[in-house]
């Protein structure tokens, strides 16, 4: 009866007071975290608080998770939005209502027609999965894969594609920007990463980031993204325009909490 206990928790988040102690433990299991200031953390704390309070989580059944963990997948998705203002955090996420938590990565039949109208069916395997006004579905090995400096979160990941999808039933990594940023200087910079990603796969090279950005655009700026907070070096070694670019979408800059 999993259901009936999540229901029961959410229930719970209304009137429990904030979890210092899971907090505390989940910030320090956390390394993207550790860099953040105590006014951040604090910050993020009642962020990812409020989250709980809004989002449905559903977990695997028999999986029996704590403040702790919750938090911890609240906070990681709380941290993208973390220096916006508070209402915009907010609204960010508001095509979100329920994450569901799956036991591995998971696989999907999927089909697709090329250009001359031939079906393609293949089985995809995938470690998290949106899409506009789905559940962000995620998988828990991956999910214990995620949170430190190694270049990968799944959770950014889809998250990202949540943020893409704000303006849009399409993931076409263009996100509403803030009204101090330029849509053309967005597309321009992007173009250039997408270009020279095509060119190193062209050239039989390795891809300076995960090549899995140069299948799609959305794809690029999800990766990206997942670079900006979990490999922010990399990516401004590799593509410093674009870690500009992201630190003012973001107003953060990840590079100094490293
Ligand atoms: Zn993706």
């Amino acid at each position: 009866m999993g259901w009936l206990k999540d229901l029961k928790r959410r229930h719970d988040v209304g009137r429990h007071p904030f979890p210092e102690q899971a907090w505390r433990e989940a910030i320090s299991r956390l390394p993207i975290l550790a860099g953040l200031d105590d006014a951040q953390q604090r910050r993020l704390g009642e962020r990812a608080w409020r989250l709980l309070h809004r989002l449905r989580l559903t977990l695997p059944p028999g999986l029996d998770w704590g403040w702790r963990e919750r938090l911890g997948i609240a906070a990681q998705v709380s941290l993208m939005t973390l220096e916006w203002r508070e209402d915009d955090a907010v609204s960010a996420f508001t095509n979100v209502h329920e994450i569901v938590i799956v036991p591995d990565a998971f696989r999907r039949r999927v089909e697709e027609m090329d250009e001359t109208g031939v079906v393609h069916e293949f089985d995809d395997e995938r470690v998290g999965e949106t899409s506009y006004q789905g559940p962000v579905v995620l998988s828990l090995t991956d999910i214990e894969h995620s949170g430190n400096w190694a270049g990968f979160n799944v959770i950014i990941h889809e998250f990202s594609h949540k943020l893409d999808m704000g303006n849009s039933m399409d993931v076409d990594g263009f996100p509403p920007l803030p009204r101090d940023m330029s849509a053309k200087e967005w597309h321009r910079i992007y173009t250039a990463v997408w270009d020279d990603l095509q060119a190193h796969l062209e050239r039989g090279e390795p891809t300076p980031i995960d090549g899995y950005a140069a299948t799609h655009p959305g794809e690029c700026f999800a990766v990206t993204c997942e670079y900006f907070f979990s490999a922010p070096d990399e990516l401004a070694a590799a593509y410093p325009e674009l870690y500009a670019l992201l630190g003012r979408y973001f107003r953060q800059d990840p590079l100094a909490r490293l």
